[in-house]
């Protein structure tokens, strides 16, 4: 039987730490990325899709070389981006000089790191994680989630927009608030002992933790 998108949530709940549904949407990523690559070499869709892309990101890119098996596919694939890159680069000219000044031309982000196929897959299956688990919402999941150290900001951005009642949100709030409050009482520590007059006192392997919690909690879980 097939697992559904809650039981893996409980599960990652489980066994991982950090937010549930950055960890989902690595993982759909990964699959995804693989089942990919296997196809992209032989259907002519996804190459044209990948080839308007100029491939993935830089974290998906790198992913793709630690597949099983995966460096042939990779070859023609990355063969195929980079003749794209060296056709594109005939048409590229300077930006048109406007009152102010040409950097606006340029978007925030370089043009190769926009739009990744593998990112908009992870990107939308959390979403729908996140429509799963505020629709099926109850004193379990939120236990469940407290344990495991809560999401990270922005997907409880997310989570807290898709609650479906304002009970949720409370819950959700009140959670993370004692999470973070203890995150931050543990940098407190952690920066309090590195002052010469406590220096005798030992830091306690959460408070040298707590950087990375903090860092997860802001910029997401890394895998
Ligand atoms: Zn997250
Ligand atoms: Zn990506």
């Amino acid at each position: 039987m097939p697992t559904t998108t809650l039981e893996t949530l409980a599960r990652l709940m489980a066994q991982t730490t950090g937010c549930p549904i950055c960890h989902y949407g690595r993982a759909t990523g990964h699959v995804f990325l693989e089942n990919l690559l296997y196809e992209s070499v032989n259907d002519f869709g996804i190459r044209q899709q990948l080839t308007q892309r100029l491939g993935f990101c830089a974290l998906h890119s790198r992913e793709m070389l630690q597949l099983p098996g995966a460096r042939l596919g990779a070859a023609i694939l990355e063969q195929a981006m980079l003749k794209e890159a060296l056709r594109r680069l005939e048409d590229l000219v300077p930006a048109r000089r406007s009152l102010l000044g040409h950097r606006r031309a340029l978007g925030s982000s370089p043009p190769s790191q926009q739009n990744c196929l593998v990112c908009e897959h992870e990107r939308q299956n959390e979403i729908r994680a996140i429509e799963d688990l505020v629709g099926h919402w109850d004193d379990a999941w939120a236990e469940a989630l407290e344990n495991a150290g809560g999401l990270c900001y922005n997907h409880l951005h997310q989570a807290i927009r898709l609650s479906p009642n304002k009970t949720i949100v409370a819950q959700l709030k009140t959670s993370h608030q004692r999470l973070w409050q203890t995150t931050i009482a543990r940098l407190d520590a952690f920066i309090r002992k590195h002052d010469y007059r406590f220096r005798d006192e030992p830091i306690q392997a959460e408070e040298a933790q707590a950087i990375h919690r903090a860092i997860a909690i802001l910029t997401g879980e890394d895998a």
